[in-house]
């Protein structure tokens, strides 16, 4: 069987991934087992570069296939900011709070026709020599006037999935997991998977 290194360190990432490729005959194997791995810096200018970055830089030192994958917010209004900084958007990595209160704070007198954003994410499969396969994902949504929710984790509390009303922070993870961009790409990986392992 196929061996394939899931690159995240991110633990609900990976359920995520195992959960959705059940039946593809592939044995997912965590970057925690390989303490030797480059913590790999994301450089590029896109979802994608970066998606791609990691997996091939990752392939290349394990000599395995490896996925990896890079997902952000993009809003209109900052010609789509935070992008590719989402998680370092007020300065330090991963500080949702912070992160937030900038992102109010940037489009602070804005009407909710003006907070248009969305969530994008891009999912990379390279082998030791070269990139394999990317799919991409995305859900469109409103940025809301203050955080409501307390569920998911980042830009949830503030982002408006307009079909139910509702922030990503107030809807359950089953919920979200079905319709977020990360369950868009992933159900894209499963064929393409596949694909290459016909
Ligand atoms: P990464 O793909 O782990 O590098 O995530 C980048 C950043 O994008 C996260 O730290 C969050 O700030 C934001 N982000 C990505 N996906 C989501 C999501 O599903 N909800 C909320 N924020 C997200």
């Amino acid at each position: 069987m196929k061996k394939i290194v899931l690159g995240s360190q991110n633990r609900g990432k990976l359920l995520e991934i195992v959960a959705i490729l059940t039946n593809v005959p592939v044995q997912f194997i965590s970057l925690a087992e390989f303490p030797e791995a480059p913590d790999v810096e994301e450089t590029g200018a896109t979802f994608q570069e970066n998606a791609e970055l990691k997996a091939l830089t990752l392939a290349r030192h394990l000599n395995e296939w490896v996925l990896a994958d890079d997902s952000g917010l993009e809003v209109d209004a900052l010609g789509g900011a935070p992008g590719v900084y989402s998680a370092r958007f007020a300065g330090k990595h991963g500080d949702n709070t912070a992160n937030n209160q900038k992102l109010l704070e940037e489009l602070n007198g804005l009407d909710a026709s003006a907070r248009t954003a969305r969530f994008r994410c891009v999912i990379a499969l390279a082998s030791p020599e070269r990139v394999l396969l990317t799919v991409s994902g995305k859900v469109e949504g409103r940025i809301a006037f203050e955080p409501q929710g307390e569920g998911g984790f980042g830009y949830d509390p503030l982002f408006i999935y307009p079909p139910e009303g509702k922030t990503f922070g107030q809807l359950s993870a089953e919920f979200k997991n079905g319709v977020s961009h990360r369950a868009k790409a992933l159900k894209e990986l499963r064929p393409a998977l596949a694909g290459l392992l016909l």
